[in-house]
């Protein structure tokens, strides 16, 4: 027997759908808006259309941005000659809670996965090599995942690099091995970068 009324087992439905939100916290979910104001229902589902209708990718480093350029790329203040390349947005917003960090970013959206029928052009790495071919960029870090997906995207964007003349780095270990690199903590973060390694 259904236990719920249509939509409330619909709305259920869907929350259960999101990252680390089972059942229980679903149904939690779902009864603290059925309960609140109209208004402040309303407005949640507005601000999940807001994040769908504005928000696309930076048309340099992929990042996500409402306008054009991210706030990263549209800050003179940045140094432009260092890009350091992560696998995920959350991955920018991880580097730049250390404080440490001053260059520019390229985000992948993805790594390097043989297993799961990933390849190279899958990923976004052609979109960065005119950035190095035409700006004045002198070092890039490689700050993939620390598993073995992101040590082979690493690795495959290095050899790519090569023949480029720019200075290819990868953050030092430390980071928990198998780990995402949004997770880790800033202090372990900034000693990954400041240990980062030529490659
Ligand atoms: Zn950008």
């Amino acid at each position: 027997m259904e236990y719920y009324a249509q939509p409330i087992s619909k709305l259920i439905g869907r929350l259960t759908k999101l990252p680390g939100v089972g059942p229980k916290t679903a149904q939690r979910l779902a009864f603290y808006i059925m309960e609140a104001p109209k208004q402040e229902a309303e407005e949640l589902a507005l601000a999940i259309n807001e994040v769908k209708d504005k928000i696309r990718y930076c048309s340099v480093c992929n990042n996500l941005t409402e306008n054009e350029l991210c706030n990263i790329c549209s800050n003179s203040e940045r140094n432009t000659s260092t890009i350091c390349i992560v696998e995920s947005p959350k991955d920018i917003i991880a580097m730049e809670k250390t404080g440490e960090y001053k260059g520019l970013y390229h985000v992948l959206h993805g790594s390097i996965s043989p297993m799961e029928g990933i390849g190279p052009e899958d990923i976004k790495i052609k979109e960065l090599l005119p950035r190095i071919k035409d700006g004045d960029v002198e070092e890039v870090i490689l700050a993939t995942d620390p598993n073995v997906e992101g040590e082979a995207t690493a690795m495959y964007i290095a050899r790519l690099l090569n023949p480029l003349g720019v200075t290819t780095s990868r953050i030092a270990h430390g980071l928990p091995v198998g780990g995402d690199l949004e997770y880790a903590d800033e202090v372990t973060l900034s000693k990954a970068l400041e240990g980062r390694k030529e490659v």
